[in-house]
């Protein structure tokens, strides 16, 4: 599974970072992704992230 910031909708709210911190960090005031690929014990966190993101500009790619 894969994760994907569109960095030119994200607002820097930090919301996915406190949600997934093993997948998603905050570089430049944007959430950028760690890593090729989501560690499998991180992935219902990511959704989560993905879900609850404000703007939507998370894509989860299986
Ligand atoms: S939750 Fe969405 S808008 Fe907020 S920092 Fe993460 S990717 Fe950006």
């Amino acid at each position: 599974m894969k994760a994907i910031v569109d960095a030119d909708e994200c607002t820097g709210c930090e919301l996915c970072v406190q949600t997934c911190p093993d997948v998603f960090e905050m570089e430049d005031d944007i959430a950028v992704v760690k890593g090729d690929s989501v560690p499998g014990a991180s992935e219902e966190d990511c959704r989560q992230a993905a879900e609850e993101c404000p703007v939507e500009c998370i894509s989860i790619e299986d």
